[in-house]
């Protein structure tokens, strides 16, 4: 159920990519390094992308999405900043593309309550939730995105190791319609699984967009300096690369190394005996130069929101021409034209 990126490059035209983030708050350099990047090397080996906003996700863990329009242009901000091209991908946010959620109805008759409660990174989300109770959207969610990934028919969904078992539901339902129904309306999608390793934030913690840890895309040179300057070290004076021992200090390392294009262990090394304060020098120094053409490119973006919204209003468009398309071959093999 994985593809390799090495089998991608074979032949990339073969793949349609489904991925995306929810609008609870702008991007930050877990986003860049763990899938932002490898989305437009992607894009740059001809692979087609369906990134979407899903902004009724965003209350599964909330009860009310805060300003989700507004937090849904800065994602596309941070697309495009990053070097996603919407000549070639479809951005879009659920809200706008009806008949996508309209597959969540058949989708749901697919799976069982009990199949439902089983999902492993459900249950984690469920445990660490704010929320007083557990809402039917957080224990569908999985199935929900069966329906982003389903629509236009996306046979490749990059993802992390959490991201499994949503992944193997969306598989399972794809096979589950084909098969009730005679009809080979769907791909099973497979896995492109990430390799990239996970940025903590300031607080030691993985680094989040709802957890205020974040360094993120669109922050300026002295903010970066400042988050980093408060970020959690310890007090060897020896810097080293050991992410199981020293987290904090190792994630500092890796992010100068990440941003340099070289191994933590030579940054580690070179940092030596300059204790923290050398090492958090070091990464603002590469998190800022690494970022500047980026960040220059996303304030030029800024200034005009209305490229923002023609971007989006295009991206919507084309979601809803497939997801049409899609329902109408639904409703048809189900006998509901
Ligand atoms: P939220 O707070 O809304 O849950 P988040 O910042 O935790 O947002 P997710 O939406 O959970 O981000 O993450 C989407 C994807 O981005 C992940 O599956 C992962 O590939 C990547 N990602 C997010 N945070 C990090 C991180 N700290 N390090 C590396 N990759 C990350
Ligand atoms: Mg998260």
């Amino acid at each position: 159920m994985q593809t390799s990126t090495a089998q991608v490059r074979q032949d990339p035209s073969r793949y349609r990519v489904l991925t995306g983030d929810r609008p609870t708050g702008p991007l930050h350099l877990g986003h860049y390094f763990g899938t932002l990047q490898n989305r437009v090397e992607l894009q740059q080996l001809g692979v087609e992308l369906f990134l979407v906003i899903p902004d009724y996700q965003a209350l599964t863990d909330r009860d009310t999405a805060d300003r989700p329009a507004e937090l849904a242009e800065e994602i596309v901000l941070d697309y495009l900043a990053a070097g996603v091209d919407p000549e070639h991908a479809t951005i879009f946010t659920h809200s706008a593309v009806p008949a996508l959620n309209q597959l969540l109805l058949p989708f749901l008759s697919l799976v069982s309550v009990a199949e439902l409660h089983r999902n492993p990174t459900v249950k984690d989300e469920i445990a660490h939730s704010r929320q007083s109770s557990v809402s039917g959207l957080m224990l569908t969610y999985p199935v929900h995105q069966a329906a982003d990934i389903l629509f236009c028919k996306a046979n490749l969904v990059p993802v992390g190791q959490d991201q499994l078992p949503h992944l193997e539901t969306a598989r399972t339902i794809a096979r589950r319609f084909n098969d009730r129904y005679g009809a080979a309306v769907f791909p099973t999608p497979e896995a492109l699984l990430s390799a990239a390793p996970m940025l903590l934030g300031t607080d030691g913690g993985k680094m989040s967009k709802s957890r205020g840890n974040a360094i993120t895309l669109g922050a300026d040179e002295d903010r970066t300096a400042r988050l980093i300057r408060g970020a959690k070290t310890d007090t060897e004076r020896r810097i080293g690369y050991d992410p199981e021992q020293r987290p904090e200090v190792s994630n500092l390392v890796l992010l100068a190394a990440l941003c340099e294009g070289r191994s933590p262990q030579e940054v580690a090394e070179e940092v030596g005996d300059g204790g923290s304060a050398a090492l958090k020098r070091r990464a603002t120094e590469a998190v800022n130069e690494y970022f500047r053409p980026i960040r220059t490119r996303r304030a030029e973006l800024a200034a005009d929101r209305s490229h923002l919204r023609a971007v989006l209003r295009a991206g919507n468009e084309r979601a809803n021409a497939e997801a049409d398309a899609t329902l109408a071959e639904v409703r048809e093999v189900m006998g509901m034209r």
